[in-house]
């Protein structure tokens, strides 16, 4: 039996990947514009790195990491997410002496093992974006806004955005209080794993997923009504510099985002059109956590982009391939394939799409195939053209043809073609 791919673990196929590239190559332009730098970070790490960042009792650290020993015995995690990793470099690498490098971004696979659904993988693409060493909130502000400047980019339709805040931990201590007080007296309506979380790390329940524990969790108090003056003050602070630059919001005390590593700022892009998941983007400010990792106690912010889920989003015709000089070279005879064989790397060489059939199929054959590969001209070259020094050029769209010389043939396709040499 043929060996299939791991479940949840895709191929991204030739016919998808436009979209894919056109994501990466939208995103390199802009977040450029925004004076970020790209970050490039390894897939594996040690396993108390998301441990200790993510957080011991998330889902993500109890039961979605693939986490393994490797021939040495020693425990290793391939990454769920890029921040721990991105923050393991900055203080390994010692980049706080670094002034210039301070706004990151880096791109790919993640992993994380949760029931496979649409737009929601095993190995799954983000998008990551970091800022250190900056606490101001227009430094919020600046973030949150290219995450919105990046999705109008990609024409990405009716995105919402929606900002909590996390409070610091002298907010968080008597809130969880409070949250604790409050769930006690609703316990024994709760799921089991919230019961388990009640006690463990009862913020989390604001993530639960079953419907009775969301009912239970409207009345349950906030953090957003907790905040201690300074949070309050950061609050208003990056609200006045998303109204100055005319972004839109919903204040969304409910919003707690999976990673215990949040404070302050938190945010999502949401969209009507992923169903129930319905972000595409979010992040927040994690100003504990390079302290949490044994590096200097620096702040940062960024967010995450699912790539999957962006790419449903996208449409239909998006990062279609928009070259329209696909040239096609259909040769008849052994001597043609010869010639063929040589002139398609040269014209390769001089900037033009071209392919042609080893197979020593009949003409109409290799007319089929261009068609196929959207060629919109074939060169034809048959022994008899190659006695005269000639072949046959056919315009595909306006089904004409001409005989051309071969002397300066690169030249002349290059000149049709209005390619620079
Ligand atoms: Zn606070
Ligand atoms: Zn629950």
């Amino acid at each position: 039996m043929a060996i299939k791919a791991i479940k949840g673990i895709n191929d991204i196929l030739p016919d998808v990947v436009g979209k894919w590239q056109l994501v990466e190559s939208v995103a390199r332009r802009i977040f450029s514009n925004f004076n970020f730098q790209e970050i490039r970070i390894p897939i594996l790490e040690k396993t108390e790195l998301f441990a200790r960042s993510i957080g011991e009792t998330t889902d993500i650290v109890e039961k979605e990491m693939y986490t393994f020993p490797d021939r040495n015995g020693q425990l290793l995690t391939l990454r769920p997410e890029a921040t721990a990793s991105v923050v393991r470099a900055f203080i390994e690498h010692k980049l706080h002496l670094q002034p210039a490098m301070r706004k990151f971004y880096t791109m790919g696979p993640m992993f994380r093992h949760e029931r496979p659904q649409k737009g929601r993988y095993r190995q799954f693409h983000q998008i990551n974006v970091e800022v250190f060493a900056m606490d101001d909130p227009m430094v919020d502000a600046e973030v949150i806004y290219m995450l919105l400047v990046f999705l109008e980019a990609l024409k990405i339709p009716d995105i919402k955005l929606h900002i909590n805040s996390m409070g610091c931990p002298d907010c968080r201590l008597p809130f969880r209080q409070s949250l604790a007080d409050y769930l006690e007296g609703v316990s024994d309506k709760l799921c089991a794993d919230c019961k388990r979380r009640r006690l463990t790390n009862p913020l989390r329940i604001f993530d639960c997923k079953v419907d009775s524990c969301g009912k239970l969790v409207e009345n349950a108090p906030v953090l957003l009504d907790h905040l201690c003056h300074e949070c309050e003050k950061n609050f208003q602070g990056v609200r006045d510099h998303l109204d100055s630059l005319a972004v839109a919001y919903t204040i969304d005390p409910f919003m707690v985002r999976g990673l215990d590593y949040y404070t302050r700022t938190t945010f999502e892009a949401i969209t009507p059109h992923l169903g129930a998941q319905d972000a595409v983007g979010g992040g927040g400010r994690y100003d504990g956590l390079m302290k949490a990792l044994g590096g200097p106690d620096l702040p940062g912010t960024g967010f995450a982009i699912g790539m999957e889920r962006l790419i449903l989003l996208l449409d239909d015709k998006a990062g279609a391939a928009t070259d329209s000089h696909n040239l096609f070279v259909a040769c008849l005879g052994e001597e043609a394939k010869k010639k063929g064989f040589s002139l398609v790397q040269e014209l390769r060489l001089s900037g033009l799409s071209v392919e042609m059939d080893y197979e020593s199929k009949s003409l109409k054959a290799q007319m089929r195939r261009a068609d196929k590969l959207d060629a919109t001209h074939v060169l034809i070259l048959g022994d008899d053209e190659l006695a005269k020094g000639a072949a046959l050029l056919r315009d595909m769209d306006a089904s004409t043809q001409e005989e051309i010389s071969l002397k300066k043939i690169v030249e002349e396709l290059l000149q049709r073609f209005k390619l620079e040499m």
